[in-house]
């Protein structure tokens, strides 16, 4: 199981509330996390900043030379998939006690997940009850819960309100923390449940444990891993490549 639940409320950041970005804590990598641009030269896989540092153009790092890459052969674009989990409305985020940090290999730190309303506020499940945090998931994965389409101000205004009255349940109280912790479902347990509360009341069938974390989380929680080595070699280095002269 990757996600893992964490009895302790994410760490206050030391930037002024007003500050977009959390500190980061990768080394090498400057603050926010932006795009990645793939593209094959050299015979090789190359991985740039998203906006390339030259006005020119695209420039290979390896031979120097302006890329000039047929159509099938576009440059894609990454997007950075750690983004500021209080700018979402609606979603289910991970985030963990280092930053994004947590999400790398190396680090395997705790994660805590937690649900945002339409306003960004969010709700998490700790030991000391349901916590609504306005800052602390800045850095955070994603995962949105609500078709764009279906994003009304009646649904937001629901959505809100089902999200209060949930969190203030007999269920989530602080000192029921270590019974749930028993049943491994601390954090992950009270937003599957308020997720399956409300497929509930829309009349749907309720997603097991099983199914969200395989189809919604490990994926995400992979691609953040890698994008973030990658990432943190290019912050570093001006580039990252593989080594292999295969296709891509
Ligand atoms: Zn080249």
């Amino acid at each position: 199981m990757i996600v893992r639940d964490k009895n302790k409320a994410p760490p206050t950041p030391v930037t002024p509330a007003t500050s977009c970005f959390a500190p980061v804590l990768l080394s090498g990598v400057p603050m926010g996390f932006g795009d990645l641009l793939r593209f094959r030269h050299c015979d090789r896989t190359i991985f740039t900043l998203g906006e390339p540092v030259d006005p020119a153009g695209l420039r290979c790092p390896i031979c120097r030379q302006a890329v000039r890459l047929g159509l099938m052969e576009a440059p894609v674009r990454i997007h950075a998939p750690i983004r500021d989990g209080h700018q979402t409305a609606c979603s289910f985020l991970i985030t963990s006690q280092l930053g994004a940090a947590g999400f790398s290999e190396e680090n395997e730190s705790e994660l805590h997940v937690g649900i945002s309303n339409s306003k960004g506020v969010v709700f998490s499940y700790t030991e000391l009850g349901v916590q609504r945090q306005q800052e602390g998931w800045e850095q955070s994965i994603i995962v949105p819960l609500v078709a764009p389409g279906d994003d009304t101000l009646s649904f937001r205004m629901l959505w809100d309100q089902q999200l209060e009255t949930f969190s203030n349940l007999n269920t989530w109280t602080g000192d029921r923390f270590q019974e749930h912790r028993e049943f491994g479902s601390c954090c992950y347990g009270f937003a599957l449940s308020y997720i399956n509360h409300v497929m509930r009341s829309e009349g749907k069938e309720p997603i097991t444990r099983e199914h969200f974390t395989s189809q919604y989380i490990l994926r995400r929680t992979e691609a953040a891993s890698q994008y973030l080595s990658v990432y943190q070699h290019v912050c570093l280095h001006g580039y990252y490549s593989t080594a292999e002269s295969h296709g891509p």
